[in-house]
This record gives structure tokens, C-alpha cells and sequence, in this order.
């Protein structure tokens, strides 16, 4: 078996390539010289014009581009066809995509059409050894799939010893994007999609597409103000925009937070959110379980304020404000406003 690559399958739209598939890149830049195999890259689509200067950065040896009317936007069966049967031609290692509407639509119906095997929403990607505990048979350098599992309280580190490739999601956010040379200049192979696809697979047309766009946007925030279950009401989330308001931030939300209705689902961090990594992250009335550290762990500067103050987040916080966050969240907002001027 051939199986001297890694491909990152791309999603381009408006003629960017998306930024979970730039980390992807990123991680997969360190996978693949780990493994000491190329790193490639492949998109699919109508107009690709631009693709390699914007990935070749990343450090991709090889960028195939599929470029054809029919296959854009995107739809399940065409795209799929092409992965499948590029793959069985270059039968790569390891293949990741975005844990995105495309990535969670298209991984699945590649990895049961090559019976692979595919790890959804990994929180991170190793390269490692196995041995199977039941045969004692020793596998080298496998893709070590890690994540949460059971409801989050184990993190299961998951392998494919057998199969190829080895599939993984990853949700946006949760790997970091870093250029790896910005004159790093890899292959561009323009692949013929009608030797991928058939007729029968268009056999869905889109008629219609309305993108919604969210004004939140907390991802890129530097300064996020996070509220939970202990701010207590939608009308005490108020107090947390005030703050943010005044900071210059944004604000977050745990799920429990979300789940009672205090605030917008669009501001869910953690696990089932967005992974953040402001440069001040201040937790209000958060205990800090594991699916929402999961999600802001990276933060460069933590301050919780909980009344209680054997709460988990405090032990990783950096500063720690035991009180009730209805008096401490006023006074932040007094001092700040008198000390900034
Ligand atoms: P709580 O755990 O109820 O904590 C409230 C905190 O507020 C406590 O520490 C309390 O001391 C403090 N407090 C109460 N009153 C005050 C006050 N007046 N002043 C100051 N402090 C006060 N959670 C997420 O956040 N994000 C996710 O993406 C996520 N995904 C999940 C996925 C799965 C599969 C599962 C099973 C769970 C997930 N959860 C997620 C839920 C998670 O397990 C916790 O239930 C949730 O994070 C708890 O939110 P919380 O800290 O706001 O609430």
C-alpha cells in the first residue's frame, strides 16, 4: 500500500478557504512530518481560483483541485463519489475534515464506503503506538483520535489500526491556524472530476441557498464575559453585557446557562459550543466542568467569580473572585470606568 500522505479536505466559499480547514492544515503540517509523509490537500468546487496561495503557506506538498459547475455548492453524493474514488487511487494515511455541516454530512459516507473507520469531534490528534490488548499485536505510528466520551467523563484516545484511512472531525476553533512558511510552495495536480463522478450523482439540484449569518461572534473576541447557571436569570445576563459593554467584549455562555434560556445558543462555549482562546476569559457564576473547560481551557488569563470557592474552574483560573457576581459584577464595571480614564 502506498499510503505516504495526509489530506485535509478544504471547504472554499466566497473565495476563502475556511479557517477549520486552515487548522487542520496546521495540525496536519505536524502529523505529517511526524510520520515523514506529504501533506496534502484537496477542494472541490466551481471557481477554485487562488486555493494554493492561500494553503501552500500551511506547508502543503500537494493540492488537488477538483473544479467542475456541477460541484458547487456542495452536495453529499458528488463530493463524496470523488473522495472515495480518489482515494482508493492514492489511499492515504489519514484524512481530516471539519466537524462542520459539510465535514459531518461527508465524512461518514466516505469512511462507511471504504469500511474506515472515523472519530467525530476530536479535541486532539497524536501520532502514537498500539498494542492490541487482546493479541498483543504491535501497531507504529497510528493516528491517535482523542476526545471526550460517555457523557465526558473519560477521554477515550481512539485508533484504527487496520483500516485507512484514518478519519477525523475536528470543530472549528479547537486547533490552532499557524502559517508554517509563508513561502512554502507545494504541487497543484487539477484532477478531471468526470473520472470521479457520474451522472447518477447529481441527482439532487439546489435550488436555492440563504446563508444566515450570526452577528455574535465570540470566537475572535479577545476578552470574553461568560455567564452560567449562577447568574440566575436572563434579566441578571443584562449585568454581563454591561460589563462586556464597558471591556470591550463579548459574552459567552455555559450550556446550563443556554439551557435555561438566559442567553443565546450562538454564545455556547465548551464541548457543544465554540472553542475560544481570548486573552482575558472572566467566568461568572461557571463551576467549570469539563465539557465547558474543554472549550476555553487555552484562554491566556482566567478570573472566575463564584461564591462558591472550592468551584473546579477556580483551580484553573488565574485570579479568583469568591462572591456573589451580582455585587462583584457592578463594582468591576464602577472601577474599571473610574481607573480607564
Ligand atoms: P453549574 O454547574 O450549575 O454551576 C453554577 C455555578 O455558579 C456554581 O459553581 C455556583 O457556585 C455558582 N454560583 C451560583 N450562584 C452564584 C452567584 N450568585 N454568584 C457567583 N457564583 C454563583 N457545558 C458547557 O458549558 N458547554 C458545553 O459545550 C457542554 N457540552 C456538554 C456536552 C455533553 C455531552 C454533556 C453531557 C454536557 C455538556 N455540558 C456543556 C454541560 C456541563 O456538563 C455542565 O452541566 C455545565 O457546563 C454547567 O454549567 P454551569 O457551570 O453554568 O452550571
Amino acid at each position: 500500500m502506498d499510503q505516504n500522505n495526509l489530506i485535509v479536505y478544504l471547504e472554499f466559499e466566497d473565495g476563502r478557504v475556511a479557517d477549520v480547514s486552515l487548522e487542520l492544515l496546521t495540525k496536519g503540517r505536524v502529523l505529517a512530518s511526524r510520520l515523514g509523509v506529504k501533506l496534502e490537500a484537496i477542494v472541490i468546487g466551481d471557481d477554485l481560483t487562488g486555493v494554493e496561495q492561500q494553503v501552500f503557506p500551511y506547508g502543503v506538498d500537494r493540492l488537488y483541485k477538483v473544479s467542475d459547475k456541477r460541484l458547487y455548492p456542495y452536495t453529499s453524493n458528488p463530493h463524496s463519489a470523488v473522495l472515495i474514488n480518489l482515494f482508493r487511487e492514492i489511499k492515504p494515511q489519514a484524512c481530516l475534515m471539519g466537524a462542520t455541516c459539510i465535514g459531518r454530512d461527508l465524512g461518514p459516507r466516505v469512511s462507511s464506503c471504504l469500511h474506515s473507520g472515523l472519530t467525530a469531534d476530536c479535541t486532539a490528534l497524536e501520532i502514537g503506538d498500539h498494542t492490541d490488548p487482546k493479541t498483543g499485536k504491535e501497531y507504529k505510528d497510528l493516528l491517535l483520535q482523542i476526545r471526550p466520551a460517555f457523557g465526558g467523563n473519560i477521554v477515550a484516545t481512539i485508533v484504527n489500526p487496520e483500516c485507512r484511512p484514518q478519519m477525523a472531525t475536528v470543530r472549528e476553533g479547537v486547533m490552532k491556524k499557524e502559517v508554517f512558511d509563508p513561502d512554502y510552495k507545494g504541487e497543484v495536480v487539477e484532477l478531471d472530476a468526470n473520472k470521479y463522478v457520474s451522472d447518477e450523482d447529481f441527482v439532487v439540484e439546489i435550488l436555492d441557498r440563504h446563508i444566515e449569518k450570526s452577528k455574535i461572534n465570540i470566537k475572535n473576541s479577545p476578552i470574553i464575559v461568560a455567564g452560567g447557571y449562577g447568574v440566575g436569570s436572563k434579566e441578571n445576563f443584562q449585568l454581563l453585557h454591561e460589563l462586556a459593554d464597558t471591556l470591550g467584549a463579548e459574552v459567552g455562555a455555559s450550556r446550563a446557562a443556554v439551557d435555561a434560556g438566559f442567553t443565546e445558543h450562538a454564545r455556547q462555549i465548551g464541548q457543544t459550543g465554540v472553542t475560544v482562546r481570548p486573552k482575558l476569559y472572566i467566568a461568572c457564576g461557571i463551576s467549570g466542568q469539563i465539557q465547558h473547560i474543554a472549550g476555553m481551557q487555552d484562554s491566556s488569563i482566567i478570573i472566575s467569580i463564584n461564591n462558591d470557592p472550592a468551584a473546579p474552574i477556580n483551580t484553573i483560573a488565574d485570579y479568583v473572585i469568591t462572591g456573589n457576581l451580582e455585587e462583584v459584577v457592578p463594582k468591576l464595571i464602577k472601577y474599571y470606568k473610574k481607573n480607564s480614564k
